[in-house]
């Protein structure tokens, strides 16, 4: 067989995301054009907006012409199709565009740069269908949504067991809309990380205990970080808007990573964008939450007066300090209740 490629496992993530719909519009992988105007304008050539590049990387070896088919190999099995629309080279300064900057301490810098800057653009087709079966996919999402009778609903993604900030955020969203969907994403984990166990058994506590009855769904979202900051704090709306919700939670620095972007730059690139476009979704811009000495709640600086020494700071970071040392949090940062469900999982970290 000619023209056949060996593809890593977040590559065909990329191709299982973009049959299940999860990418919509996209249904291959980014064609010169598209790629360009995604990292000019955030938009595709149709005008749609998407803000992360997604883009097949091929070597400079490799001979292929615009309408022939490019064989995708996994582990040595055939497992995608696609239809050559044309190749092109990434610049340095394309990367920089994606992640505003080049610093190699950028975790998506370095994987750019590792990866081939050429690429291939054309329509995909998954041939291995085995892959689908455990993939979140919109049909489904939306299915449940409709039978749960909700007509709004906001999604909210963590890696995280919920702590006090997280439910502040939440409730916002529950006071909008019918039904709150925790997507956590995985694949994004390491060393260290809550496991998915402790996760999901901290949700399942509080969706049981605090919130009203099925007014919370929770499922998986297996997709590659690219710590994208503003442009992927966009993107993940897209995605979710792709699987049914009508609303979206962009908390403080979403995205992020390193302090390479400000703490609020992914709500300014919401907003503009969604003052440009109609995104499908609405996006809830909230600030971060904490808890205030003096107002005895947990409130943001968007609603409280007093100062940074009354605030005492809640974070999935602190809550995993406390648990590994094991410490137990104050109850202002982490429900006892939930404290006890994580601390019943078989294992409550990655190792
Ligand atoms: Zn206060």
């Amino acid at each position: 067989m000619n023209n056949v490629i060996e593809i890593d496992e977040e590559t065909l993530q990329d191709i299982v995301n973009i049959e299940t719909g999860l990418l919509s519009p996209l249904s291959g992988f980014m064609n010169q054009a598209d790629f360009k105007s995604v990292i000019e304008r955030y938009t595709l050539c149709d005008g749609q907006v998407f803000t992360i590049p997604v883009t097949l990387d091929i070597s400079e070896k490799l001979f292929v012409e615009k309408g022939e088919s490019l064989h995708l190999f996994f582990h040595e099995k055939h497992v995608a199709d696609m239809e050559v629309e044309d190749t092109y080279h990434i610049s340095d300064t394309d990367i920089e565009k994606i992640f505003c900057t080049l610093d190699m301490k950028h975790p998506g810098v370095r994987k750019e740069k590792n990866r081939s800057p050429r690429r291939a653009g054309g329509k995909i087709r998954l041939i291995d269908r085995s892959f689908l079966e455990d993939a979140l996919k919109p049909e489904a999402t939306r299915k449940v949504f409709t039978e749960k009778g909700w007509e709004t609903v906001v999604g909210f993604q963590t890696r995280n067991p919920i702590h006090k900030a997280h439910e502040h955020l939440q409730r916002i969203g529950l006071e909008v809309c019918d039904g709150l969907f925790i997507n956590p994403i995985t694949g994004w984990k390491k060393k260290g990380d809550f496991t998915q166990e402790a996760v999901m058994a901290a949700y399942q506590k509080m969706a049981a205990e605090f919130y009203p009855a099925d007014s919370v769904y929770i499922a998986e979202l297996k997709t590659q970080m690219r710590y994208a900051g503003p442009r992927e704090a966009v993107f993940h709306a897209i995605i979710r808007r792709n699987l049914g919700c009508t609303h979206f939670i962009i908390g403080r620095d979403h995205a992020g990573v390193g302090g390479f972007y400000g703490a609020y730059d992914a709500h300014e690139l919401a907003r503009k964008l969604s003052k440009q476009y109609d995104l499908g979704i609405s996006l809830l811009l909230l600030h971060e939450p904490y808890y205030c000495k003096k107002c005895s709640m947990v409130v943001s600086e968007k609603n409280c007066s007093h100062y940074e020494t009354d605030r005492i700071e809640i974070s999935g970071t602190i809550i995993r300090k406390y648990i590994s040392e094991k410490g137990i949090p104050d109850e202002i940062m982490l429900r006892r209740e939930i404290f006890d469900a994580i601390l019943g999982c078989k294992k409550i970290f990655i190792e």
